[in-house]
């Protein structure tokens, strides 16, 4: 069938594409795409070439091993090939594959080896006489590069072989960097002001082509070894997994949780595991490797035109795009805290669209060196929250400058924004500033907090623009009619949202302290506070040393804590939550020695020192009660300046001894009464 002119453009465009891409990763380790967009491209090619048999050349990607041949070191040709692996995208297309081996064995059983796939560079080194005389990179699969010097600086990597070996031992395997390496490595760069290094492969292959092997050894790479290479002499293996039991003998690195297992399901069952556990491993790995097992077997499956058909890669999905950064803005936070954060193009990574990144700091954006209209690498693995990894520098639009960190808040008030000498963070320090309230208002309802249901970013922004609140006490004066004026609210979600925020006045003291917002005092500490001091009162009543003893708090959320209740702000604040009817706490905790157990003592008139509330609770902190009349079973009746005449006269009838404020004093210390002369 000919093939019409369009296909035929369409291929040549993507041969092209993928040649520059090639190039770009294998000889610069500094690709313009990610991973799972080139092999997007490479599959397209793959089906038009299977669609129009015509069109495939010896030359086509799709039938040469990725790399190039040898620019950058010495040729080194590979006497058994190196070949690449052929991809399976999801559990489908490994059980294709698996059919397609089942087939070709003629239904026989085979068992399988899973392997993990280690995402760093194929190496093939050569051992004579069990010294280690080579290390190659795979190139193009028949000609590698001569990296001898730089993979004798790795640790993990024999050098010589003390047991008995095969006259030549070619062993293949993977150089990768360690994720504590790599994240090292960064550190260093970030302290040194220097450019940060993408991911852990193109680390470790830019790592280990460097031409002076002493930056090689400063990269602490290493190396699991997974195939033989060229064998002359030595024991003969017919299964895989004896191969690399002899290598783990010999004392090469074999990954441990390699798995020999006998049914497809079995094979779906480990790329399943390890799909959701990638992250529990102290290295990357991009995927599965399954291979036969049986030596015998493999021949008889043998090689596609580049790679074996007696393995797979099972692909994970990808955890890195790259995308358009569209811009950058900064968000205030409840703190004053301003973060720089990525609007993205919308990409689908790591299981969901990220379409915002943060981008941590001030330095963290310099670091990076991102710029609005950049196309960047957005990665997203597993629970983490989405990051800008960097900029693809060779896709800069042309004249592009470095974004600068701005100046000023971009709330109405404009204040300056101030980083504070030896600090990373930069900060609105204006405490009226608008977008700093609207913050604390979101964190006051949040579900760790106050839980308020229905008041969330949305509604607390429209609440603020309708000048409706100005602090999250306002929210309780809030009337379904007043809430029927935003949009997008009816008389039922009015109703709910006024229910759901009328509810929340009884939540307990750990959740209102949470929020607070005072800063450091997250839901532990709340927790250990309310324990120890039962009520918001004796919270802001307790001295600094009292609060730093209490469990989960210490010295800096103690001080953090003395600081916030002594602006006034903050009190006029407390005590508009107390008027709407907020619950201060009802655990009614005391610190101290409970002498007054069970005993009532009646205040009447004003006492040294003491209001009559402070004198209630000085009683009640013993353990005591202070009922408001004097009856028979009243303990002792404190007397100050003042008295109620009738509860003075109801006492000496009843015979109930009377205290002044020594009296008192000694009362709360002993519990018990003073001798009448000393009173
Ligand atoms: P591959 O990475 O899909 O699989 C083959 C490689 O897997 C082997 O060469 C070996 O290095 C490695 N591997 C890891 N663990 C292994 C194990 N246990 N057993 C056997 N091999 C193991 O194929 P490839 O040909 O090396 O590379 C193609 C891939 O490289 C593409 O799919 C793409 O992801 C990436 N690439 C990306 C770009 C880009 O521009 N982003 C360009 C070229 C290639």
């Amino acid at each position: 069938m000919a093939v019409p002119s369009d296909i035929q453009t369409r291929i040549l465009a993507l041969r092209s594409q993928l040649a520059d891409h090639i190039y770009r990763y294998y000889e610069l380790d500094d690709p313009t795409v990610s991973d799972v967009e080139f092999d997007e491209l490479m599959r397209e090619l793959q089906r038009l070439e299977d669609q129009y048999p015509e069109a495939v050349t010896d030359d086509s990607p799709t039938r040469r091993v990725g790399g190039l041949a040898p620019a950058t070191f010495a040729p080194v040709a590979h006497r058994v090939p190196m070949t690449s692996l052929d991809n399976a995208m999801d559990l489908d297309e490994l059980t294709a594959w698996g059919e397609r081996v089942a087939r070709g064995l003629d239904g026989d059983d085979v068992a399988y080896v899973c392997e993990l796939k280690i995402d760093g560079l194929a190496m093939s080194l050569r051992y004579e006489g069990g010294l280690l005389v080579q290390g190659a990179t795979r190139g193009d699969g028949r000609v590698g590069e001569d990296v001898t010097a730089n993979v004798l600086t790795i640790a993990a990597i024999p050098r010589r072989l003390t047991a008995p070996v095969p006259e030549v031992l070619e062993v293949r395997g993977e150089i990768y960097m360690p994720l504590a390496s790599f994240q090292a490595m960064n550190e260093r760069a970030m302290a040194a002001g220097e450019k940060l290094f993408v991911n852990p492969r193109n680390s470790a292959a830019g790592s280990l082509r460097q031409k002076d092997s002493a930056v090689t050894a400063s990269r602490e790479l290493s190396f699991w070894s997974y195939q033989l290479g060229e064998v002359v002499g030595g024991p003969e293996f017919s299964s895989h997994h004896s191969t690399l039991q002899f290598l783990a003998a010999l004392g090469f690195p074999v990954n441990p949780k390699i798995t020999v297992v006998t049914g497809l399901a079995e094979v779906a069952e480990f790329c399943s595991y390890w799909q959701e556990h990638r992250h529990d491993l102290p290295y990357e790995i991009d995927g599965c490797v399954v291979k036969v097992d049986d030596l015998a077997q493999r021949e008889r499956l043998g090689f596609t035109a580049r790679a074996p058909r007696w393995a797979i890669a099972f692909k994970f999905p990808p955890e890195e795009r790259t995308t358009l950064l569209r811009d950058i803005m900064v968000s205030i936070g409840r703190t004053g805290r301003a973060t720089p954060f990525a609007v993205l193009e919308p990409v689908f990574v790591g299981g969901s669209t990220v379409g915002m990144a943060t981008l941590h700091n001030q330095d963290q954006v310099r670091l990076k060196d991102v710029r609005p209209g950049d196309t960047v690498v957005v990665r997203k693995a597993g629970d983490v929250i989405p990051e800008v990894v960097g900029p693809v520098i060779a896709l800069r639009p042309a004249g592009s400058q470095p974004w600068q960190f701005p100046t000023h808040c971009s709330c109405p008030l404009g204040s300056e924004l101030v980083r504070l000498e030896g600090q990373s963070d930069t900060r609105c320090v204006e405490p009226g500033c608008p977008f700093q309230r609207d913050q604390r208002i979101i964190y006051f309802a949040t579900r760790g907090a106050m839980d308020i249901e229905g008041l969330g970013e949305r509604t607390v922004f429209q609440l603020s623009d309708a000048k409706l609140v100005n602090d999250a006490a306002d929210i309780y004066s809030l009337s379904v009619e007043a809430l029927m004026q935003l949009e997008g609210f009816g008389r039922i979600s009015a109703e709910k949202l006024v229910g759901s925020i009328q509810g929340s006045k009884g939540r307990p003291l750990p959740k209102l302290l949470t929020a607070l917002g005072i800063k450091h005092l997250g839901p532990s500490a709340a927790e250990g506070l309310s324990r120890a001091f039962g009520t918001l009162d004796a919270v802001m009543q307790a001295s600094e040393a009292d609060l730093a003893t209490t469990d989960g708090v210490g010295a800096v959320i103690a001080a953090s804590i003395v600081r916030w209740f002594a602006q006034p702000e903050n009190r006029a604040f407390i005590e508009k939550l107390r008027a709407a009817g907020v619950q201060f706490g009802n655990v009614v905790v005391s610190r101290q020695a409970q002498v007054l157990a069970g005993k009532a003592v009646v205040v009447t008139g004003t006492l040294a020192g003491y209001t009559r509330e402070q004198a209630e609770a000085a009683i009640k902190d013993r353990g005591g009660k202070s009922p408001g009349s004097v009856s028979a079973k009243t303990f002792a009746v404190v007397v100050g300046a003042e008295p109620g005449a009738s509860k003075l006269a109801k006492a000496t009838d009843l015979g109930v001894r009377i205290l002044d404020d020594a009296g008192f004093e000694h009362l709360l210390a002993t519990g018990e009464l003073p001798t009448e002369a000393a009173n």
